[in-house]
Parts: C-alpha cells; structure tokens; sequence
C-alpha cells in the first residue's frame, strides 16, 4: 500500500515529507505556475515500485538503489506540471489521469511560430528543444502509460511545451540519473522511449539538421523509421581506429572526441557537438574503408546512426547532401592532418574537452602578459552587483591567458539540474544563467554540479527564521548562491571587460575563438 502524503494538513503544513512536498511545489511555482500536488509518496519499497508497470523489469536490489530519485504523485486537475522553457532533471509517467500538452503563447492566442510547414494539410511547429511537434494551434493530450519531459530533461533541453494536468493524476516522476540507469538496464523500456522519441521529435530534428535540410518530408520520414537511435554514456568508444567504419553518425546532444594514435599513445585530433556528423570521411572518400580515428563520448551523449544501405540512397537522391559531406569530409581530414602535426593543438583541443571550454557560450579570458593584477575587473563586477563580485580572478591557464572561474552560460547547464526552489534558471536573453536571489535557498546543489567552480556560496550573516520551510533549514546560517549574469541586466555590457584598464580581459564565445586569440598573441 502507498502512502501519500498530503501537501496540507488542514490548511497546516503537515509535520513529514514536508520537505519533499515543499520543494516540488517551490519548483513548480517557481516556473510561476501554481502548485497542485494533493499528496506525494514516501521512499517506495521495491514491491511498491513493482505495482507500477514500468518498474516491473527490474529486480530488488536495483529498485532500492534507484527508489530515492523516484516519487509517485498526485496531482489536481488543471495543474501546470511545468512551462515551456523549463528545465527539468525528472520525467513523468502517467500511471492514471491525462495530461494536456501545448504552447503557452498559443493558448494565449498569440502563436509564435519558429518555423512551420504544412504536413498532412496540418502545420507542425517545430520547436527548438525537440521535445514535441505540436500541430499549430493544437495541444496534445497524454493518457495512463504515456511518458512526457524526458527528452528535454535528458538532453538537458529546456521543455518545449506546458504540460497540465487535464483530469486528478497519478504521476510516476523519475529523476534523470534514476531514468538513465533504468534505460540501460532494461532493452524494453529503451525501445519504448526511443520510439516515444521517434514518434514526438526525431522527423522535426533531421529536418532541421543542416545536412538534411534540403531533404523532402517524405525521404525524411522514411529515413526516421530505419535510423538507430544511440545513447552513450561518458567516455564510451563509438569507433575504434583502424576497425571497420558502420555508419554515419549525426550527433543530437552531447559531444564526442575524436583521437587517433601517436607514437604509444593518442592525440585529441578534433570534437563533434550537435548536428555535426562522424563517418563522411570513410563512407564517401574511402568507400568499405575502416575509421581514420577513434571516436568516445566526453559525456552523456546522444547519436543517430544512419546504415551504410540509407547513406547510399540518400546520395543517390540528393546531390546537396553527397556535396555537404564531401566537404565535412574535406574539412575534417584536413583538420585531423593539421592538428596530428602541430601537437600544440591536439593539447588545445584536449584541454578544451577537459576544460569543458565547447560548453561555453561567454567564457572570461585575461591575458596575463598584459593584465597588471589590479583587480579593476573583479571591482566592476562588484560595482554592479551590490558589492559582492561574481566572479574571483584566478583559474586554469593556458599559454599566456587564465581562464576566469567565471560562469561560461553552458550550452548544458548541468548547474540547472536539481534546484529545488529554480532559483537558477535560463533568463530569457540569450544564453544566459542566472540566480534569482529571493528564490535561493543556499542549498548548494548547483555549485556542487558545476563542473567549473563557476559558483560560490555567500554568507549573509542572517539565519533562517522558525517557520521556514523547508525544515531542515530553520535556525541555520543562510548561504545565497551567487555567479556571473553576464551584466545583463545593465546597458554597458561585461562590466568585468569595460572596467579592465588595458583591454585585457574578454569574453570569448566558442572555443575558435578563443583559438583566434591565441593566435594573435602568437
Ligand atoms: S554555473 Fe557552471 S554549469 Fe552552470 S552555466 Fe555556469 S559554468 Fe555552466
Ligand atoms: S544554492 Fe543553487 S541549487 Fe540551491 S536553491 Fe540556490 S540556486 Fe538553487
Ligand atoms: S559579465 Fe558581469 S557579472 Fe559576469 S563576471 Fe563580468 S562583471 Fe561579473
């Protein structure tokens, strides 16, 4: 029997689990919806876990081991599971109810579309983060056995849709790492994911890959059906140098390293980020030829694999396609010559890797042949962030430059994942990550997951008050979580930048960039 914790206790807080209930509903009205859990589950016993379908696969000992990342919930009717643009670190299960899916801004009558096409005599919208392809206009309604938010969440995408609850619900909420070993171990609940994942998103995700853009729908959709869909774990081995090349492979999320051997060890030879392909080289210059490199996932990452058979046609259909490779072929061989040659730059791209420099989307550099310690820049921060700078002016080096332990705006921002209040969020300008301060409760949750000490813990020298919720906070010393905004809420830019007397400290974008730097200084 499950017991469900209720969220009130006539109109009181209820003395147990309120810390569980209290951080989903801080995290659901965080998002500015309301929360609507009417009673959330203790820990759940394997033989509990088993009642629900979806765990059935699994045995005593793994169902312990994952049951603190899963919570089975009951929801209101007309509650918001979460809003389009937030990120998750959970999945939904629905084990009873329904749950309607759509665009906030279409609801609102005010669609605004990224891109559309008629399909079926329909429009589908295509959304950024692939989680649905909703027909304009429309929602989607999700019934008992349906997964929802495990894309996004997976890939570290923000949600593309708003999810409500249409009927009272019970919901099975699956953290990311649970989810991720569940798929692993079970084949079935793999395929059945892949398959939620094939029917919600992957046609709108080839079509927007640049390779396939050209593409008709139909080819497309054919193309959809045969393609294998690849999740890898950190540091697992794609291709194997010297062995036989399969197929190429379209990178969804994540990124892979590519190597290749160097007197008794192995050179970073270049990496591949999302849309960018592995294989050109060896199907098409090298027909039935085995890999130039060896290839490995930096982190968790996501391939689509297209067969040699499905290549083929696809060059045999489209010329632009057989164009684009060759050139990515081209390009690659070059760079991969280019980079085994000049050692230098199998470091560069190792310590990038290692550095996570791909993530960032503004990294601080400070040139230290020129920078004169004066610390103007850590001052400007402060300047414009009540006094408290958000940065600190030390950090790995490379060649004459330090890299400041400064927030990159990750593409994924693991920090996101496991607020429990999301205090930390993607604001709406551009790539940027920010920390609300009134919603942080110092947990430290993210500066734990930042693989970059990009985020420091404050103290305030206040102490939580007696009725602060949760609990386990009440009377201890309050901690604010604070890192980089990227000024963006100023008119005047990177103050850490402007402030810099000799124009010493910049904001690099990507990791050519910072390339380009290195090679002025060169
Ligand atoms: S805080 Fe860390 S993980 Fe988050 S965006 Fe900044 S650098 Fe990336
Ligand atoms: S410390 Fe970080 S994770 Fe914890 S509440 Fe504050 S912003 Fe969120
Ligand atoms: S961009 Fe602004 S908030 Fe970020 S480190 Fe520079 S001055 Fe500080």
């Amino acid at each position: 029997m499950i017991q469900f914790m209720p969220a009130r206790n006539n109109g009181k807080i209820a003395t147990t689990g309120v810390k569980r209930i209290e951080q989903h509903k801080d995290r659901w009205s965080a998002y500015g919806a309301t929360a609507g859990i009417l009673g959330i589950s203790e820990k759940l016993s394997p033989n509990n876990l088993r009642r629900f379908e979806m765990f059935r696969d699994y045995d005593d000992a793994f169902l312990e081991e994952i049951s603190p990342d899963v919570t089975i919930a009951k929801w209101k009717p007309n509650a918001v599971l979460f809003e389009e643009g937030a990120y998750l670190d959970l999945a939904f299960f629905i084990v009873q109810g329904s749950v309607e899916i759509y665009l906030q801004k279409m609801r609102n009558r005010q669609p605004q579309r990224r891109d559309k096409k008629p399909k079926n005599g329909s429009e589908i919208v295509f959304l950024s983060s692939m989680d649905f392809n909703l027909p304009a206009g429309s929602g989607m309604t999700l019934g008992a056995g349906e997964i929802f938010g495990e894309i996004g969440a997976m890939n570290g995408w923000p949600q593309s849709v708003t999810a409500r609850t249409a009927t009272e619900c019970l919901l099975a909420q699956i953290r990311v790492p649970a989810l991720r070993r569940m798929k692993r171990k079970s084949k079935t609940l793999k395929e059945r994911l892949d398959k939620v994942y094939r029917e919600r998103s992957l046609f709108a995700q080839l079509k927007t890959t640049a390779l396939l853009q050209k593409c008709d729908d139909a080819f497309i959709e054919a193309l959809a059906k045969r393609v294998e869909l690849v999740s890898c774990d950190p540091n697992e081995v794609i291709a194997t140098e010297g062995e036989a090349a399969d197929a190429l492979y379209l990178v969804r999320s994540g990124f892979l390293k590519l190597s290749q051997k160097l007197g008794e060890g192995e050179a970073a030879v270049s990496y591949l980020s999302k849309g960018m392909t592995l294989g050109e080289v060896e199907l098409l210059l090298q027909d039935a030829s085995n890999w130039t490199c060896s290839a490995a996932s930096v982190e968790f990452t996501e391939l689509v694999k297209i067969s040699r058979e499905d290549l083929r046609a696809l060059l045999k259909k489209y010329s632009h396609v057989q164009k684009r490779l060759l050139e990515s072929a081209v390009a690659r061989i070059k760079e991969t010559g280019f980079n085994r040659k000049h050692l230098g730059q199998a470091e560069f791209i190792q310590t990038s890797l290692e550095k996570g420099l791909m993530q960032g989307n503004s990294i601080l550099m400070i040139d230290l042949d020129v920078c004169t310690r004066c610390d103007d820049c850590v001052r400007g921060c402060a300047d414009t962030h009540e006094g408290r700078p958000r940065f600190v002016r030390e950090g790995d080096k490379y060649e004459n430059f330090l890299i400041a332990k400064s927030c990159y705006h990750c593409h994924d921002p693991v920090c996101l994942v496991g607020c429990p209040t999301g205090a930390i969020h993607r604001a709406q300008v551009g790539e940027v990550v920010e920390i609300v301060d009134d919603l942080c409760i110092g947990c430290q949750a993210c500066a734990n997951n930042c693989p970059y000490d990009a985020i420091v813990m404050h103290e305030t020298g206040e102490v939580w008050p007696n009725n602060m919720l949760p609990e386990v906070l009440r009377g201890k010393e309050r901690l604010l979580a604070s890192k980089c905004d990227l000024c963006y809420k100023t008119n005047h830019g990177p103050a850490c930048v402007n402030n810099c007397p000799h124009g010493c400290a910049v904001r690099v974008g990507s990791v050519a960039e910072f390339q380009q730097l290195l090679a002025k200084k060169r």
